[in-house]
């Protein structure tokens, strides 16, 4: 597949707003990404929390900023997936070395288990 074709697996993850389209829906994009990453199309690469701790992390307002990169797959491409509890939510593609120079740091300690 083309790289800029549009992809009906990763790409169709990101689900904007109802009410206010220019806001993305960060539980419903979740959601997608969790259940693609369960049927076998995508996989976490690296994150900074399990997918599904992805909102409550947000919500306990412990971290400035929550991370996913995921791998898509059906098409090879890289997907950005971030949470900032002072700002928007960030959904995008990028290239797979982007998650080697992403600064890292271990908030396991702020994960609510
Ligand atoms: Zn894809």
């Amino acid at each position: 597949m083309e790289k800029s074709q549009p992809c009906d697996c990763c790409e169709s993850a990101l689900i904007y707003n109802n009410e206010y389209p220019e806001y993305i829906n960060i539980k419903a994009t979740n959601d997608e990404l969790i259940k693609r990453c369960n049927a076998g199309k995508m996989h976490v690469i690296r994150g900074d929390c399990p997918l599904e701790m992805m909102l409550s992390l947000l919500e306990a307002d412990t971290v400035y900023t929550i991370v996913q990169f995921l791998h898509c797959n059906v098409c090879g491409k890289t997907i950005f997936w971030g949470l900032c509890i002072r700002g928007d939510p960030i959904f995008k593609i990028v290239e797979r070395y982007e998650v080697e120079q992403w600064r890292w740091t271990d908030k396991s300690k702020y994960w609510i288990k």
